[in-house]
């Protein structure tokens, strides 16, 4: 029986053509994930964030638009936040979690999180599929750090700096990276704001 956690979380969509993919292989494999999604690709794939949440998946912020909080003022930072949280609740969506854009912070970023009651979250295990790795390569990279309390980092949709040309070895790599989780104890879960390490105990 399991009683290890781990979060599968994908960032940068919904994308119209791979998101529906990884969400069947999390359906076919019986897991929950968390998705970071983009506001405005959030609102052209409304349905989509319907069906993250119809199967228990989670839905968070990652950004309106994806760049660096170090490019980006104060002000200009607190104001990307603010349209996409507005975004994301006219789809009931209402984010506890932030990962920013590459996972980087600014100075501000803790501040608009916290007047935000958003809680930061980066990763323990990097798939680094932007780049195009297949799906064995990615699991085998990542196999050490596949452990109780691990945040795996994914896309499931093509982001800024991707040098790949599309997120078939991600849906690819759902099956077996959650068989492996499994075989080690570990019961794949939505990333939880307030539990330690943001995955619930
Ligand atoms: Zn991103």
């Amino acid at each position: 029986m399991s009683d290890g956690r781990i979060a599968l979380t994908f960032d940068d969509g919904p994308d119209p053509l791979w998101t529906p993919q990884v969400l069947d292989a999390l359906a076919e494999a019986d897991a929950r994930a968390t998705f970071f999604v983009l506001a405005p690709r959030a609102a052209a794939e409304a349905a989509l964030i319907a069906r993250m949440q119809a199967e228990g998946h989670g839905v968070q912020l990652h950004a309106y638009a994806h760049i660096r909080h170090t490019k980006l003022t104060e002000e200009t930072g607190a104001e990307d936040t603010d349209r996409a949280l507005s975004m994301l609740s006219s789809l009931s969506v209402e984010p506890e979690l932030w990962r920013t854009p590459w996972g980087v912070t600014a100075d501000w970023t803790e501040d608009v999180a916290a007047a935000r009651g958003l809680e930061l979250v980066r990763w323990t295990a990097d798939t680094h599929d932007w780049r195009g790795d297949s799906a064995t390569a990615m699991l085998a990279a990542i196999d050490d750090e596949v452990a109780d309390g691990a945040i795996v980092l994914a896309h499931d949709a093509l982001g800024p700096g991707a040098t790949r040309s599309g997120c078939a070895e991600t849906v690819a790599l759902v099956a077996p990276l959650v068989a492996l989780a499994r075989d080690r104890g570990l019961e794949p879960v939505t990333l939880c704001a307030g539990c330690p390490e943001a995955v619930c105990p």
